[in-house]
């Protein structure tokens, strides 16, 4: 089997206790998580029976060891991080509003993570990779946009193919050499995976179809629109596709996107057609928000089945 790499922050969450929790006042604070938005897409992906990995840099420290023994636990192959004896590792601290919008406090930058350059990409790593993910939160920097090139010309160079969450943070559009590294990676991408709120980013068209379109005319082959509790959507050259989203409690919303890119590509990589694939990615996005911490919310086939011949329709329970 082929493997599936990605690259980018490896970091620790430490999430407030209570919701309206400021952080410029003292408080109870829950963590640390093992968290990195590209480190949960790949133990998502590790979780469904692909074989994975991931390329990084952690410091040496305690919260470099929970991600790191957390990945190789689930069966991440965790020999592409690097860790780094005088940096520390990556941390997010995040505070929910009594609306449902977070607020993060990130330490990516200045962290180990963010000292992850071209030389950590060793082309013999990627040697078996049929498919490689790539955040769009990883483009923080030069160095990591040009690790980010490497890694992926590399896996194409292989004939492998590439999936793209532009995952972004608003204040990377403002920086010209960011904002074009972004659209870089819309030309190399084979499946695109924007939610909702990025559609019209990377590109000027007046409204989300004509932006579909546009990149569909780029050569991207699969876009899947994740849409939070209003389910996802496929669109290709010929086909659309949509899903509701399963109605569950959600407990933290972190992450989902995470879990539902990372399920969708591994299943796609196994073979599922895309409207298995969606809905086993919308299954892992809905568990994904019932669990506090950004990677605890992962699942596995057996739990993905369980949910689906457990879950009740709300039709279905009015009905009774
Ligand atoms: P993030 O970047 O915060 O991880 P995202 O914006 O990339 O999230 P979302 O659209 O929030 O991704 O979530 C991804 C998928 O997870 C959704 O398309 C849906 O399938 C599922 N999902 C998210 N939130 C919920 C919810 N409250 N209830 C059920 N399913 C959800
Ligand atoms: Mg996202």
């Amino acid at each position: 089997m082929k493997s599936i790499y990605t690259i980018g922050e490896i970091l620790v969450e430490i999430m407030s206790d209570k919701i309206g929790q400021k952080f410029n006042q003292s408080g109870i604070w829950r963590g640390p998580f093992p968290s990195g938005a590209p480190a949960i897409f790949i133990d998502q992906v590790t979780k469904l029976g692909c074989k994975s990995g991931i390329i990084s840099c952690v410091g040496n420290d305690g919260f470099g060891q929970i991600n790191i023994e957390r990945l190789a636990q689930d069966g991440v192959d965790i020999s592409g991080i690097k860790v780094l004896p005088e940096e520390t590792t990556g941390s997010a601290f995040v505070t929910y509003h009594l609306n449902g919008d977070r607020d993060f406090i990130f330490n990516i930058k200045n962290a180990a993570c963010g000292k992850l350059s071209s030389s950590h990409v060793e082309p013999e790593l990627l040697a078996n990779c049929g498919h490689f993910h790539v955040m769009g939160s990883s483009l923080f920097s030069f160095h990591m946009v040009d690790a980010v090139k490497k890694a992926v010309d590399i896996v194409k160079a292989n004939g492998g193919t590439v999936s793209f969450d532009p995952n972004i943070r608003k204040e990377m559009l403002g920086i010209p050499e960011m904002s074009e590294a972004l659209h870089y990676m819309l030309e190399l991408t084979d499946i695109y995976m924007p939610s909702e709120g990025e559609i019209m980013l990377l590109c000027d068209a007046k409204n989300p179809q004509k932006a579909i379109a546009h990149y569909l005319s780029l050569g991207i082959k699969e876009i899947v629109v994740k849409r939070g509790s209003k389910g996802a959507s496929y669109y290709s050259a010929n086909e659309e596709q949509h899903v509701e989203s399963y109605r569950v409690e959600e407990v933290d919303p972190t992450g989902a996107g995470d879990c539902f890119g990372g399920a969708y590509i591994a299943c796609r990589n196994l073979g599922f057609s895309v409207t298995d694939a969606l809905t086993y990615a919308n299954v892992c996005g809905a568990l994904s928000v019932t669990k506090k911490g950004p990677m605890e919310g992962t699942s596995t086939m057996d739990e993905i089945r369980l949910f689906v011949n457990e879950y009740i329709h709300p039709e279905v329970e009015k009905t009774h």
